[in-house]
């Protein structure tokens, strides 16, 4: 059997049995290190998608690996009836790092927006009425696909099939300060936010909106929820991306690049807040598991003695200059949004042409709502490996301009 038939084998027998949910690339990936992927044709490609900002620490990274077998060949799960020093060790780095004071561990973000989700209802019930449990969330936001954080999620368009939604939110327009004023009343206890809108757009929070939020969650003693599911962990260049804005959460919650690729997520809270939950209030089985936690205390460990949030802010600034470069050359670039490597690139060409020519030149980038290219490139991201990335997408700006002439 040669190599693409051996594809084509993998995708057909793929179709087969995996529910049709996810519309993949006409590509099976093998095998990773650092910053490329190899495909089953042994095709190499420089990988700014990152899982979709999970690999921080990019792929087959030696750390993880000794980490990971280590701990599983030591204890990977026990189960929630029994102390783990791996979560403890983890949650003291998370509180020590974010300024809050409790966790819940758990094991994806729509979890974690979940259990953000049922503290801020259980924290409205308790200290305003039973009905001030609402939540105030934002257009074109994403928290997650499950029914509760589908509901947050502020693209109603998603809904639909899966009506009815859970009731208690109450949708915005991103960074409307007086559909915000207008929105709050007795009933809201909460207003969710992603500081950078990662699937909605690469659309960042304004002065003004930072602002108003802080007015409201003083004033009218409302929780700020912040989802940094994607914009956490180092991303847009310190460990979390509030920590650049004049913001103050009362809940936190992450995931993503938390483990390093390996799944966990994780939501903070401060004590105030925390103590709202009480045993039998949530759960999770696998939430808090020796062989995640130790994963992503590994992770943060790494971040921090690689200095990788200055290489983050490094390498932003040539990727952004050389987009910069690109726009002036090719016209094709009609906006450069984001912040560290959570970078929007918004085209006057078709994106999916430019992802798909991209691929072609053995580079993995990914979309985002609007005409955006999204590039996710992992924390440790070389020098040399974004301007390879600026290259190819040069060369694929330069094609698409010959064809159209
Ligand atoms: C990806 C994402 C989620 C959902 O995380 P899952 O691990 O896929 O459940 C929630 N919020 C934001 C901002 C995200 O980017």
């Amino acid at each position: 059997m040669n190599r693409i038939d051996r594809k084509s084998e993998v995708i057909s027998r793929g179709e087969k049995v995996l529910m049709d949910t996810y519309n993949q690339k006409d590509k099976v990936m093998l095998k990773g290190k650092g910053t490329y992927l190899t495909d089953i044709e042994n095709n190499e490609y420089l990988d700014f998608i990152s899982g979709i900002a999970t690999n921080v620490l990019g792929h087959a990274n030696n750390k993880m690996i000794q980490t990971l077998t280590d701990q599983a060949s030591t204890l990977i799960h026990s189960s929630n009836l029994f102390w783990n020093i791996q979560s403890i060790q983890l949650a003291e780095k998370l509180t020590q790092f974010s300024g809050l004071d409790k966790v819940f561990f758990c094991n994806s973000g729509a979890e974690a927006n979940e259990a953000a989700i049922k503290l801020a209802r259980k924290y409205g019930r308790e200290t305003k009425s039973d009905s001030g449990i609402e939540i105030i969330t934002m257009n074109q936001s994403f928290h997650g696909r499950t029914m509760g954080t589908l509901s947050a999620t502020g693209q109603l368009a998603m809904h639909k099939p899966f009506a009815p939604d859970l009731p208690g939110f109450k949708y915005i327009p991103f960074n409307d300060s007086k559909a915000l004023k207008n929105g709050v009343d007795d009933k809201t206890c909460a207003i969710f936010i992603e500081t950078i809108q990662g699937e909605g757009g690469v659309n960042e929070i304004s002065d003004e909106f930072i602002q108003t939020i802080n007015t409201l969650q003083k004033e009218k003693q409302i929780l700020l929820i912040i989802d940094e599911v994607q914009t956490g962990m180092g991303r847009t260049g310190t460990f979390f991306s509030y920590e650049q804005l004049d913001l103050d959460p009362d809940i936190v919650t992450l995931a993503k690049g938390l483990g390093g690729g390996f799944p966990i997520g994780a939501m903070l809270a401060k004590d105030a807040i925390a103590k709202h939950f009480g045993p039998g209030d949530h759960g999770t089985t696998f939430g808090g598991n020796p062989l995640a936690t130790a994963t992503a205390k590994l992770v943060l460990t790494e971040i921090q003695k690689q200095s990788l949030l200055d290489n983050v802010q490094r390498q932003s600034k040539k990727l952004i200059n050389g987009l910069h470069q690109l726009q002036e050359k090719t016209h094709l670039i009609e906006e450069i949004k984001g912040k560290g490597l959570l970078i929007g690139v918004k085209l006057t060409v078709d994106v999916a042409e430019v992802i798909d020519k991209s691929y072609e030149n053995r580079l993995l980038i990914a979309s985002s709502k609007g005409n955006i290219l999204r590039l996710l490139p992992p924390l440790n991201v070389s020098t040399a490996e974004v301007t390879e990335c600026l290259e190819i997408l040069e060369k694929v700006l330069d094609e698409l301009i010959k064809e159209n002439e």
